[in-house]
């Protein structure tokens, strides 16, 4: 039958789109062939494919009751908020439910705008924040071009980037510096009295798992509190324990206004999302009407399939296993970045990693070629996202250390065979 259906983010024709076929656990098969699953499916199913426990909660939701409207009062939807809090950094005090990540950082978006009052947005060049209008003009890649046309209030800064930082650094207190100033001074420059709030990924997910220097996430707290901005922290990615935390902006010990979050929030058995704001917050919209809504909020499958998955993280200990197993990969990782040429870098925190390819490693010119590696990863049994230079390696939390070392050998093995195979150095 001809498709009908649209791929995202990609030209329609020209491209070879493999299928996959069934799913379990950490593997995905991509026509017929059984592949460890690096990526999570863009680092959504934290919890593994097929988890019995979400399925069946799902099903008995369905069954019970599966949808009713945002104005009624529900258990399912309260619980599923208190789940969400209790794991959240303390301070957190309500939650609004979004269907995706994009959803919930439209959302936070105006609800920062009609708590502040004020206009303007900050985001890093660097970031992803989704691809509607509001959350594509926050994103500072060029996934933001087609979102940002006729938008004003969108405002983005330079994000530490260490290995791509021009500038040498005594060390991470002296980089932040740095970068904290130049904020500032862009701060004073777009008038803080117009300023409604910073968004900030505590670690670049999509643009490749750029992690900044310490002392960076507390001083753009800092500069918040000084100019009476918000700070949100978009977890879309980087939640749900993905890097050995609950919340990533936990390693840093920041409490921002304000979290965005989806994708591990359910592992994406229903598309779901959050926006999670503290007590201040939450006390305005209590005299205050909030703007914001959708005929499909808080969608009861996904509050059950929320729950189900918080269970699940707490009863596998999978946070712990994030942080733990974090440690080989980034062990396994920078073994393989010592051993060859073509990898420039490698940047991991808990089962959060990716690999930058290098045509030089001293000049670090950019491989870009990279994408092409994935058809001779598929061939050797492993799937994973590749985006310009850079491979994600994120599997699903649920991994153990065997399957995570096999895994790596597979990833070492195709490395060395592509490289031979384009005549490069590795
Ligand atoms: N924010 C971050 C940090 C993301 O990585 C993503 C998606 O990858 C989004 C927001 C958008 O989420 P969604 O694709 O669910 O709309």
């Amino acid at each position: 039958m001809e498709e009908k259906y649209f791929y995202t983010w990609s030209t329609q024709k020209g491209k070879n789109h493999p299928e996959v076929t069934k799913a379990q656990d950490i593997y995905i098969w991509i026509n017929g062939k059984k592949c460890y699953d690096m990526s999570s499916q863009a680092i959504n199913v934290n919890i593994g494919h097929k988890n019995e426990r979400i399925i069946n909660a799902i099903k008995r939701q369905c069954e019970e009751m599966p949808f009713i409207g945002g104005g009624f009062k529900s258990d399912v939807r309260n619980k599923a908020a208190n789940e969400i809090i209790n794991v959240c950094p303390k301070g957190m005090e309500k939650v609004f439910f979004t269907s995706s990540g994009s959803e919930a950082n439209e959302n936070a978006i105006k609800m920062a705008r009609q708590y502040t009052g004020k206009n303007k947005i900050f985001s890093a060049y660097n970031s992803y924040h989704g691809s509607f209008i509001g959350s594509g003009a926050l994103t500072g890649d060029a996934r933001r071009f087609y979102s940002e046309k006729g938008v004003s209030g969108f405002i983005k800064f330079k994000y530490p980037d260490k290995y791509h930082c021009s500038i040498s650094f005594e060390n991470d207190e002296a980089m932040s510096k740095f970068y904290l100033l130049e904020l500032e001074e862009q701060i004073k420059g777009e008038n803080p009295n117009d300023i409604a709030a910073i968004f900030i990924e505590p670690i670049i997910g999509g643009n490749g798992v750029i992690i900044p220097p310490d002392g960076f996430l507390q001083g753009i707290r800092e500069l918040c509190d000084k100019y009476n901005i918000l700070m949100i922290c978009d977890e879309v990615m980087t939640g749900w324990g993905r890097t050995g935390k609950w919340f990533c902006i936990e390693h840093w010990g920041v409490t921002p206004d304000i979290i965005t979050t989806s994708k591990g929030i359910t592992s994406s058995y229903i598309a779901f999302g959050a926006v999670v704001v503290n007590k201040k917050i939450s006390d305005y919209f209590d005299n205050n009407p909030l703007m914001c809504g959708a005929t499909n909020y808080g969608h009861l499958l996904g509050c059950a399939a929320t729950i189900a998955n918080i269970n699940e993280y707490k009863d596998r200990n999978l946070i712990e296993n994030s942080r733990e197993l974090g440690e080989v990969l980034r062990e396994r990782l920078l073994n393989l970045k010592d051993k060859y040429d073509c990898i420039g870098d490698i940047r991991c925190k808990g089962l959060f990693a990716c690999i930058e390819f290098a045509k030089n490693k001293e000049t670090k010119e950019p491989n870009n070629d990279i994408e092409n590696i994935i058809p001779l990863l598929i061939k050797n049994g492993l799937w994973t996202l590749s985006r310009r230079n850079i491979i994600m390696i994120a599997p699903p939390l649920i991994i153990n250390q065997q399957e995570l070392l096999d895994a790596l050998e597979i990833l070492e093995k195709t490395i060395k065979e592509y490289f031979q195979k384009i005549s490069m150095k590795y």
